[in-house]
């Protein structure tokens, strides 16, 4: 009777490593596939023997009393300590103080000197950024021909939907109830290709005061409308693999154009219906897109500055459009289980090849405890490498991809904070400390065209 309950114990225990190593060999995660190989072997001979040699019964035995402690300690609910909620900002930041907005100032203008005039501490580091070869320049480390002019199609498609960002709304005001259309929008929006959508009452905190990008540089931002719809898109894991390389720029860019054409569409909806709208997208933001993201319930904000969401980590692009129109908005659900894995987990300040990120605890800036990133060495590696890096985005635990291995793991990391603590280390032994960047996907080009076109 013992026997048999601990060969079906065995027997479930391979299927469970079977799956595991199928599902790492599809990620081309060779790594994780081999760890989990040999652990499977070691677990598993015990099981396998005992009908042979009843000495393994006992080994048997203590094998399963092992891995059903791990079990119990992975489903029950321990939620520990919870740490401190971020909070939120005590008003909205001026758009021109960004790096996005610094990096686009001509030298020799009277903006550019006017700029420097009221914050000389920005000058020296953005003369160092502003020596190297930039973005997408085809005298950078990682240029690529063809994926560098992906990427500049991308972004120039970008820039052809800012037409439609605001416009005129229709003279026939429709009312609806304001839970249907909430449902209907959430869901078209899926439909139209975002992975989730949130609703969220717009705060003064989430808009810039004042613009600093193109066109808009140096008006100040009045937005009233009162909800903003935020929604997310995933970036493809296998472009995002191979960052710092090419297929990342190529990928991002190629994400802010699918979800500002997103953004473009439900704002002219809205507009059909006879509201207010406006969308945000890519070098057309009047708020700061992560911020809105985590009060519409979509993820928090973590170590290197961006969403963490649930399923799909940083691998996302954010868009949002405001409204008037009435809506909903969802209960902002705080998953404290991701900053605390933040707080245990340093990978992305690890990887970082800028070391951008801080290895230290959150601390308070401008009303809020947050980590804050260095966006001048940041975007300096950016300039240098000719990508928008991505590495911290990829070697995410978070940003694994949504499938049944990782959504158990996740599963653990949300409900129990022993499992998670245990999930920081074991992420690093199967994926490495320092995941190594993964070949570029087969259609962009094969090795010996890569030389030809580098
Ligand atoms: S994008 Fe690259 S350089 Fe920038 S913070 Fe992330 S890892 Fe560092
Ligand atoms: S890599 Fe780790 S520390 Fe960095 S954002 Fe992701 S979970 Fe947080």
């Amino acid at each position: 009777m013992l026997q048999n309950i601990l060969i079906s114990f065995g027997i479930i225990l391979t299927v469970a490593f079977l799956a595991a190593i199928i599902i790492s060999i599809c990620e081309n995660e060779k790594r994780a596939a081999l760890i989990l190989l040999f652990t499977a072997i070691i677990l598993i001979t015990p099981f396998s023997l005992l009908l042979v040699f009843p000495f393994f019964t006992t080994v048997s035995l203590l094998l399963s009393g092992i891995i059903l402690s791990l079990l119990i300690l992975f489903i029950l609910p321990l939620k520990g300590k919870p740490p401190k909620p971020s909070g939120s900002p005590i008003s909205g930041i001026d758009e021109r103080i960004t790096i996005f907005s610094r990096r686009e100032l001509m030298q020799n203008t009277l903006i550019f000197s006017d700029y420097y005039k009221q914050h000389p501490e920005h000058k020296s580091p953005d003369n160092i950024f502003r020596k190297e070869p930039g973005l997408l320049s085809l005298q950078t480390r990682f240029a690529h021909t063809y994926g560098f002019a992906s990427a500049e199609a991308s972004f120039a498609t970008v820039s052809y939907l800012a037409a439609g960002v605001n416009g005129q709304k229709s003279t026939k005001k429709q009312n609806r109830d304001p839970e249907t259309l909430t449902k209907y929008i959430k869901s078209w929006a899926k439909k139209l290709g975002a992975l989730d959508a949130g609703i969220t009452e717009l705060q003064d905190y989430h808009l810039y005061t004042v613009a600093g990008r193109g066109d808009r540089y140096g008006k100040t931002i009045h937005n009233s409308h009162r909800f903003a719809i935020a929604f997310t898109v995933e970036m493809d894991y296998e472009m995002m693999s191979a960052a710092p390389a090419a297929p990342t720029v190529m990928e991002s860019a190629q994400k802010y154009l699918s979800s500002g054409a997103i953004a473009i569409q439900i704002a002219h909806f809205i507009r059909e219906l006879g509201y207010d709208a406006r969308a945000h997208i890519d070098a057309n933001y009047e708020l700061i897109c992560p911020l809105v993201a985590r009060d519409a319930g979509l993820g928090e904000i973590g170590r290197m500055g961006l969403l963490i969401t649930p399923k799909h980590g940083t691998r996302v692009r954010i868009a949002v459009v405001t409204t008037n129109i009435p809506l909903i908005k969802d209960q902002k659900k705080n998953d404290m289980s991701i900053l605390d894995f933040c707080n245990h987990c340093n990978k992305c300040a690890v990887v970082c090849p800028a070391q951008a990120i801080p290895k230290a605890e959150r601390r308070q800036i401008s009303g809020t405890l947050r980590w804050q990133i260095n966006s001048e060495a940041c975007y300096t590696y950016w300039c240098q490498s000719g990508t928008d890096c991505g590495k911290c985005v990829i070697s995410c635990p978070y940003s694994h991809p949504d499938n049944l291995l990782h959504r158990v793991i996740r599963t653990g990391v949300r409900r129990n904070f022993i499992f998670r603590q245990i999930a920081v280390k074991l992420d690093d032994l199967f994926y490495g400390e320092k995941p190594k960047s993964k070949n570029f996907p087969s259609w962009i080009l094969s090795e010996s065209e890569k030389r030809n076109f580098n």
